[in-house]
Parts: structure tokens; C-alpha cells; sequence
């Protein structure tokens, strides 16, 4: 294995049929460039493997802020043997560079990266680099997990947002170990939304909180990702089940408070709550009750606020409802299905 770092300019293109087999390649890819008239380079590896095979793309930190993806990408590197497998892995560990290094969810002009994507070659600053950033990485992918967390301020269960209408987001949804799935339309502009209308199947991962490691929930991502690699047979190893444990939801919204104050909010993530019951109170600054906030449906809790500053209109749960029974038929590596004659 060879550590050398290879640099590929913005006018090149990245030709990952021309990469050594079996070798895991470490590249830097320019795309535009910053005020200090330097590109910014998004580090890729390429895990290639020895056999013909899928190419599976996994992003992370889109949002700058939200780094459970990082390590879960390191995880993986180490866990893949490039001369056991088949088809390539091209991992963006660190996906919006400026945010990243600014430790916020946003580009350097202020703009959400996953609100503006395709991005246009001759759009404002953010919009040059999402244009680069999915001509030049995403279209080499055949299928894309995109690594999220909750917001500043939130914390989130490990859930994932997919299209379950569509039988091969679907699967993937299916493949990963999370304690949620919710089922998600494509909403525009987003990376998900773009690679999936542009033939590329993929679902959104959100792992947990943003801005730190949380490696419980890291190697349960792994765990699912090397579900799904062998689903495609791209490792060796028996496909297991992951929805026995998982909630899977039609569909899930923000619950927000109506006056302002301290917020405490009291369920726990993935806690199942009751209709009626109590999930919030604002107090005024005396701690006196202004405001008793109630689930208006049964569900789950998929993310939570846990910044006490309250603004008439915060966001206060994220509840996930109406819960669907999976098809036995559609989840990949269930035994009842798979052993039926
Ligand atoms: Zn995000």
C-alpha cells in the first residue's frame, strides 16, 4: 500500500478505471477556488477493489459540523481489505471543506450545501463548488449514503431518511442497523434528492449529534454499511435482517413551542410517546409554567432540542408517526422469507 497523495487539478477529470486494483488510493480533488487564490481540496479515498463490482460512494460532513461520519468512514477503511473485494469504495470523509474548518453547518458564504445542490458552473461561490463537487465525485458513484447529524442546539437517534416507495432506496434503507427509518420524499436541492433523480440510489444516514464522536453509534453505521456491501456482494458474509429492531415511520415532523422561554424537553431519543402525553414545558424566567407541550399524535422521538433558549416558534421534538410493518418479502436477509420453500 503505497501513501502517497495523489492530487487531481480542477480541470483533470478522476479516472477510477485507470486506479491500481487492490490498492487503497488516498487523493486530494480541487475544486474551486478561495480567497486565497488556492483550490479547496476534498480528500477522497478510493478502496479499490480486485473484481469488477459496484461503486459504492459514502459522503460525509456536507455539513460541516456533523462529523459522526468522519470516523464511521475510517472505521471502514480499516475494516476493508482491498484484495477481498469486489467493485470500489470512494469515500469523502470530509465533504464541505470550508464549513469544516469554520466548525459550521454552512459554506463560506453562508449557504446550505444540501439546499443548492446540483450547484451551477456559474453560480455564486457555493454554487461553483457544489457544481464541482458533484460533477467531479458524486457522478462516479453508483449508489450514495450520505452521512448526516442533528443540528446545533438537537440531538438525533440514529435514523435514516429514505424514499420507501422506491425499491432500491428501500433495500438500503433496509440494509443499515438503525433504531429509526423514516420514510422521506426527495426534497430539492438536497444531495439525496439530486443523485437519486440523476440514477443514483441513495439514502441519508443521520447519526446522532453533531460536532462530536459518538462511537456507539459509529459502528452501528458500520455495521449496516458492511450489511449492504455484502448485499451486493461486495465482502464476503451472510446479509442479516437490521429492521428487527428498527421503527420505521410514513412519515415525521418538527413539533415547535408557541411561547418563549426555557425549554426542557423530557422524552428520551427513540422513547415511544402517547398522544396527549407531555413533552415539553416552557418556563418563564421565574420558572413558572407559560407553556405545556403535548404530542398531538402517537410516535417515536427521532431528535430532540436540548437548548434551553427558547423563541416562541423553536423547534422542540421531532416525532416520527404512523409506523409501517415491513413486508417480510422486502427486507433483505430475513430468514422467515428466505427459508420459505
Ligand atoms: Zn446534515
Amino acid at each position: 500500500m503505497s501513501n502517497d497523495i495523489v492530487l487531481i487539478k480542477t480541470k483533470d477529470d478522476l479516472e477510477i478505471s485507470e486506479l491500481e486494483p487492490g490498492e487503497v488510493h488516498r487523493i486530494y480533488v480541487q475544486l474551486t477556488d478561495n480567497s486565497l487564490g488556492v483550490p479547496w481540496k476534498v480528500p477522497l479515498v478510493v478502496v479499490k477493489g480486485v473484481e469488477e463490482g459496484p461503486i459504492f460512494g459514502i459522503t460525509a460532513a456536507l455539513h460541516g459540523n456533523e462529523l459522526n461520519g468522519i470516523s464511521t468512514i475510517f472505521k471502514l477503511i480499516e475494516e476493508i481489505d482491498p484484495k477481498k473485494l469486489k467493485g470500489s469504495l470512494i469515500l469523502v470523509p470530509i465533504s464541505n471543506i470550508p464549513g469544516y474548518l469554520m466548525k459550521s453547518r454552512y459554506f463560506s458564504d453562508s449557504v446550505d450545501l444540501n439546499r443548492i445542490m446540483p450547484g451551477k458552473p456559474d453560480g455564486i461561490t457555493s454554487n461553483l463548488y457544489a457544481h464541482y463537487f458533484t460533477s467531479k465525485i458524486v457522478k462516479k458513484f453508483d449508489y450514495l449514503l450520505d452521512l448526516h447529524t442533528a443540528s446545533h442546539g438537537r440531538v438525533n437517534s440514529l435514523y435514516i431518511r429514505a424514499d420507501l416507495d422506491n425499491e432500491v432506496t428501500r433495500t438500503l434503507a433496509y440494509l443499515q442497523n438503525p433504531q429509526i427509518i423514516v420514510k422521506k420524499f426527495d426534497v430539492e436541492g438536497t444531495l439525496r434528492g439530486w443523485a437519486n433523480e440523476n440514477g443514483i440510489p441513495s439514502i441519508t444516514i443521520e447519526i446522532g449529534n453533531p460536532s462530536a464522536f459518538q462511537h456507539s453509534l459509529i459502528d452501528e453505521t458500520l455495521e449496516g454499511i458492511l450489511n449492504t456491501m455484502r448485499h451486493y456482494g461486495m465482502i464476503e458474509g451472510e446479509v442479516k435482517d437490521m429492521v428487527t429492531d428498527a421503527i420505521i415511520c410514513d412519515n415525521s415532523y418538527w413539533i415547535y413551542s408557541k411561547k418563549g422561554g426555557i425549554v426542557d424537553v423530557h422524552p428520551s431519543l427513540a422513547d415511544k410517546v402517547q398522544k396527549g402525553q407531555r413533552i415539553a414545558i416552557v418556563y418563564d424566567v421565574f420558572g413558572q409554567i407559560r407553556e405545556e407541550i403535548l404530542a398531538n399524535k402517537n410516535g417515536v422521538v427521532i431528535g430532540k432540542n436540548i437548548n434551553p433558549n427558547c423563541d416562541a416558534g423553536t423547534r422542540v421534538l421531532h416525532l416520527g408517526v404512523n409506523l409501517i410493518e415491513p413486508k417480510p418479502e422486502s427486507i433483505p436477509g430475513h430468514d422467515d422469507f428466505a427459508l420459505g420453500d
